[in-house]
């Protein structure tokens, strides 16, 4: 296997905290990869006069592969988000987002075991919002046959490559008539391709209910971009919080991984927060170059670690530093 280059983008807030604590478990892991550091964010905002430089893009589509830490959105005005346009910008068309019991102590569930697959170009964040006067905005949510049929087909194979038994398209068709219409048509189209793959449909309303009181039911989610968000923070929640959340925004043969958490702006440069979403998310990188059994190496350390809880930090009840977390992380990888 030649050795991978992989494009790192620290992000802003505690972006490079959680960056630098996953390269510590990476380099414990043996595999030679290599780094091409690239800003995006605020720190490019200050150097290039713009949060998305097109030399990010550039990297990426030559590396086919980036490591990325959270990049803030101002709210509500400012520019537009980097993440949204750097999925957009390299077609990054599906957001994986896995949530699955680690055994952290005193949690309220012990088998969640869900993978969210959001659909990431398209419904409320393609972008098209203006104001129609003084005191009136609107959003277009967009969808198309094309989005929706290659991100359910992108469930149904995830399901099938990964031994699991069940796809759940989530919707809001009862009220989205035309939009979520369309999205569940597609679904129901690709699942036929599909026999050995249970499908059913949740309204979203229900699934987020049905979510919190018996998440064990649940295997796949695929849903349109706005659900997915909020629906993958909810299941982060159920296994531990955010701070354990890995993602992977996935293209035709180019791939980013970032944790779903954001950049926690007040945690900036304390050397606090967990680091273990962003490791986990290197860990899915590993899987995707090739290096599974690194990869599982790393999720059975993070396991270690967690349910020891002696090495935590404070999100899991700890008192350990985002470093000190790493390192024990590494040091049993
Ligand atoms: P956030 O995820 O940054 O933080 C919300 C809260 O979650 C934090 O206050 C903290 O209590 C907890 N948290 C987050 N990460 C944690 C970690 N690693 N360890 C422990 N606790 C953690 O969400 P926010 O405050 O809504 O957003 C802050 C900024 O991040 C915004 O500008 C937003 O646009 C941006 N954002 C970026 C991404 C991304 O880059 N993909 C994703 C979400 C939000």
């Amino acid at each position: 296997m030649t050795m991978p280059t992989v494009t790192l983008i620290e992000g802003d807030g505690i972006g490079p905290e959680v960056i630098e604590a996953s390269l510590v478990v990476l380099d414990k892991t043996g595999v030679p990869l290599k780094y091409e550091r690239v800003e995006a964010g605020e720190k490019a905002l200050k150097e290039y006069g713009t949060p998305l430089p097109d030399l990010v893009l550039e990297s990426i589509r030559k590396n086919r592969v980036a490591l990325k830490g959270p990049v803030t959105t101002p709210v509500a005005s400012g520019f537009r988000s980097v993440n949204v346009a750097l999925r957009q910008r390299l077609d990054l068309y599906a957001n994986v987002r896995p949530a699955k019991s680690m055994g952290v102590p005193g949690s309220r569930y012990e088998d969640v075991d869900i993978v969210v697959v959001r659909e990431n170009t398209e419904g409320l964040y393609s972008g098209v919002e203006r104001m129609a006067g003084e005191d009136r905005a609107e959003s277009v949510r967009i969808i198309t046959r094309r989005a929706s049929e290659r991100i359910a087909r992108f469930a149904f194979e995830y399901a099938r490559r990964n031994g699991r038994k069940k796809v759940t398209a989530v919707h809001k068709a009862n009220i989205l008539k035309y939009t979520d219409g369309l999205f569940l048509d597609c679904s129901r189209r690709v699942a036929s391709d599909y026999p050995d793959v249970e499908y059913e449909e949740r309204i979203v309303d229900n699934m987020a209910m049905q979510l919190v009181v018996k998440p064990h039911l649940y295997d796949v989610g695929v849903t349109t971009n706005l659900f997915g968000d909020i629906l993958s923070d909810l299941c982060a929640g159920l296994v531990g919080g955010l701070g354990l959340a890995p993602s992977g925004n996935m293209g035709n043969g180019i791939a980013v991984f970032e944790p779903v958490h954001g950049s926690a702006p007040k945690y900036a440069g304390k050397n606090k927060v967990n680091p273990t979403a962003t490791i986990l998310s290197s860990a899915m990188m590993l899987d995707y170059l090739g290096y599974t059994e690194e990869a599982e190496r790393i999720c059975s350390a993070v396991q270690d670690v967690v349910r020891a809880g002696r090495t935590v930090t404070y999100d899991l009840g700890g008192s350990s530093t985002t470093l000190e977390m790493a390192r024990a992380i590494a040091d049993r990888v």
